[in-house]
């Protein structure tokens, strides 16, 4: 059983320190019983009561990881069912499904291509996380022969499929020092597949259509020993899949419930269709899967699911931002126009990508807006004349460029009297308020 805010209390120094950042001991231990803080944030607690705090310090949906050379992907300590009361944590690995009925020539092909898919997305490289070798053919050969194959195109961690125990020794054969996934375990396999799991201490995929036969299972395996578990509660459609996945969250968080308390294992996959793929792995990454199984690949559907999945696993507290400073885009000369913006990445590459992709040579002056975007900095008073002038100082602008020009975003038109004052001598003029047009406006205006 969870402990309580009070019990928790009890256990904890009682001093009002302070350090943990909670006015007291109480406001910290009513924190850790709603699990919004880890124990590790008191400096101060004993041996014995962290021992007694265990359980409540501990995640409430396990961390579990699969590893290969160099590699790993995490998925689980979420604390929240929704991202605004905190943030998401570790993004839902997503892995491409390889069937052991291909030709050995196709599987290097395709997971080559999957493997080397690479692409920035404001600033940050998205890429899939590994892939998945499934049983199809029952033949032990086959399958070690397509994880072999899928090794020599990537090094990626693995998800190995399949529900008989030989087959699965048989494709866990040479891949020392690797933790792949073993998917896994049912009423029927499960003694033998906890076994392989423990001796590889790899994490073991538990499959049951029930939430009841499904925490069965978990608790059989714990009791065998094997702790890291990924949970497969079998729905396939929207509805049993949004279902049973926010009925384990529900679970796990608010009640605590050990049985239910690990990363969930989806597979949109087997709706069959790609579009229909497409849509339900983007349901997964929204509501609560762990790691995602996908049987198509092509850079047009993949890229959506990358950018959503890296847009809802982003801190909503902490935008994505990028150095102020003044960049140079398309090797601009000293007289060529200077446009203003601020440090919120998606603002930053919307400008510098319509600029870069027109051909135009311009400076960019990127100020320090505390990461936010051009109008919810300014309403917050974190994009003015006064910082804009500062940032020109900053960043020596007088000396690497001579239009004195100052291009202003068209939504804080509303500064440029005041930037006049800050700027004696500059001309300041007022550009377009989206950056789709920015190209036009520089041919026309400048
Ligand atoms: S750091 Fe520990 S002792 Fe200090 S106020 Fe927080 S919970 Fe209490």
């Amino acid at each position: 059983m969870a402990l309580t805010g009070i019990q928790i209390y009890k256990l904890l120094p009682q001093t009002n320190c302070k350090e943990c950042g909670f006015p007291t001991c109480l406001a910290f231990a009513m924190k850790l019983a709603a699990k919004q803080v880890e124990l590790a944030d008191c400096p101060y607690v004993s041996e014995e009561s962290k021992t007694q705090l265990a359980e409540s310090a501990a995640p409430p949906i396990r961390l579990v990881a699969l590893k290969s050379n160099g590699y790993e992907t995490k998925a689980g300590n979420e604390v929240v069912l929704f991202r605004h009361e905190k943030t998401f944590y570790h993004m839902p690995g997503i892995f491409l499904r390889i069937l052991d009925t291909e030709a050995e020539e196709d599987i290097q092909a395709r997971v080559s291509a999957a493997d080397k898919y690479q692409v920035n997305y404001v600033g940050i490289d998205l890429s899939i996380d590994g892939f998945a070798v499934a049983s199809v053919s029952g033949d032990a050969g086959k399958f070690s022969a397509a994880v072999s194959a899928v090794r020599q195109a990537s090094q990626k961690p693995l998800v190995l499929m399949s529900r008989d125990p030989e087959i699965m020794k048989a494709g866990l054969e040479g891949m020392d020092g690797e933790h792949p996934l073993i998917y896994g375990a049912d009423t029927n396999n499960w003694e033998a597949m906890t076994e392989l799991a423990k001796e590889r201490k790899s994490a073991l995929g538990v499959i049951e259509t029930t939430l009841e036969g499904l925490a069965d299972l978990t608790k059989k395996s714990t009791d065998k020993g094997v702790e890291d578990l990924v949970i497969d509660p079998g729905g396939r459609d929207f509805s049993s899949a949004l279902t049973h996945n926010t009925q384990i969250r529900r679970l796990s968080l608010k009640k605590n419930f050990r049985p239910l308390g690990y990363p969930i294992i989806s597979f949109p996959g087997d709706a069959g269709d790609a579009g229909l793929e497409s849509m339900l792995a983007a349901q997964a990454i929204s509501k609560y899967a762990g790691f995602i199984v996908i049987d198509h690949f092509s850079p047009a559907s993949v890229y959506p699911l990358l950018v959503l999945r890296q847009n809802i696993y982003t801190d909503p507290q902490k935008p994505i931002q990028v150095q102020p400073g003044l960049y140079e885009i398309n090797d601009p000369k000293p007289e060529d126009p200077l446009l203003v913006t601020t440090n919120f990445s998606i603002t930053y590459f919307s400008v510098a990508n319509e600029v870069e992709g027109s051909g135009l040579p311009a400076w960019l002056l990127v100020t320090d807006a505390e990461g936010m975007s051009v109008l919810t900095a300014w309403a917050a008073g974190k994009f003015d004349a006064e910082r804009i002038a500062k940032a020109v100082k900053e960043f020596n602008v007088a000396d690497k460029t001579s239009s004195k020009q100052v291009v202003l975003p068209g939504h804080v038109a509303v500064l440029s009297g005041e930037l006049e004052e800050e700027l004696p001598g500059w001309d300041i003029k007022v550009g377009p308020r989206e950056a789709v047009d920015l190209p036009s406006f520089m041919k026309q205006v400048l």
